[in-house]
């Protein structure tokens, strides 16, 4: 029997939503605006035909785009991606060469001490808690996991300082599977301006863009973007004119270009 009509709508799902006790009330009430929106096929086919559009130019540019931490191991991975929070991939890249020296495998760094670690992590902001997520998710993962990294999301995210974000980097790119799309800061903003989503939520615009990307794409294209948004979309001063994406780039909120 099928569902009822008011039971397989999007309100359905936002009502799912609603019970993430990660999602707050002005989330919610933005997932069910959004939700509501959903229902536009006509616009989900639109942004369907740009994601791939979007997609052909990606993988012209960035043939070969990687994960930007250093890193040997899925620990070491995972370990740099906790400490990338508020945080640049160079400076990371910065002190994870001593850190992994003195801890190179997650037994090492459970038996660490608070104080060690946070002398080695301080230039990197945030370090108290930071110290705090690596060790305990290293206790966990021996404890817990035999020192292995588990594979899914589910899993991953049950370690401290492991948000969904981090745990679709370490599945996709470890592992390569497309557990979900890595929206960072870079992702979320110029998937905005290029019209493959409206919301500056990243949960919601992880559902939008799962919508409309096929599956194989979802772990390149956010390695894409982000060399992207470091190369030529750069935050405060878009390179758009030498831009190859501009043919096909709404450039949602920005002034129009000069002499366009
Ligand atoms: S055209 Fe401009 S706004 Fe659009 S993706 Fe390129 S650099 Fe970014």
């Amino acid at each position: 029997m099928g569902q009822p009509d008011h039971l397989s709508s999007p309100l359905r799902k936002a009502a799912i939503l609603e019970r993430f006790d990660s999602v707050s009330l002005p989330e919610t009430l933005e997932i069910c605006a959004i939700a509501m929106t959903e229902l536009d096929q006509s616009e989900i086919a639109d942004r369907k035909r740009q994601a791939r559009r979007v997609v052909r130019v990606l993988k012209k540019t960035y043939p070969v785009a990687e994960c930007a931490l250093t890193h040997n191991s899925a620990y070491q991975l995972l370990t740099a991606t906790i400490l990338s929070a508020q945080c640049t991939d160079e400076r990371v890249n910065s002190v994870t060469p001593v850190l992994f020296d003195k801890y190179p495998h997650a037994e090492d760094l459970a038996k660490s001490t608070q104080k060690a670690v946070e002398k080695i992590i301080h230039p990197l902001g945030f370090f108290r808690a930071k110290a705090e997520n690596i060790r305990g998710m290293a206790k966990k993962l021996v404890d817990e996991f035999g020192g292995e990294l588990p594979q899914t999301l589910e899993e991953m995210t049950s370690l401290p300082g492991v948000g969904r974000k981090t745990a679709n980097v370490v599945l996709g790119t470890w592992y390569g599977i497309a557990s979900g799309v890595v929206v960072d800061t870079h992702v979320k903003r110029i998937s905005k301006l290029l019209g493959l989503t409206d919301s500056i939520n990243p949960e919601i615009a992880e559902r939008q863009l799962k919508a409309i990307l096929p599956k194989t794409e979802w772990i390149q294209y956010s390695h894409r973007l982000i060399h992207h948004g470091r190369q030529i979309c750069i935050a405060r001063r878009p390179n758009c004119t030498e831009c190859p994406l501009l043919r096909m780039c709404p450039r949602v909120g920005l002034p129009p270009l000069k002499n366009s």
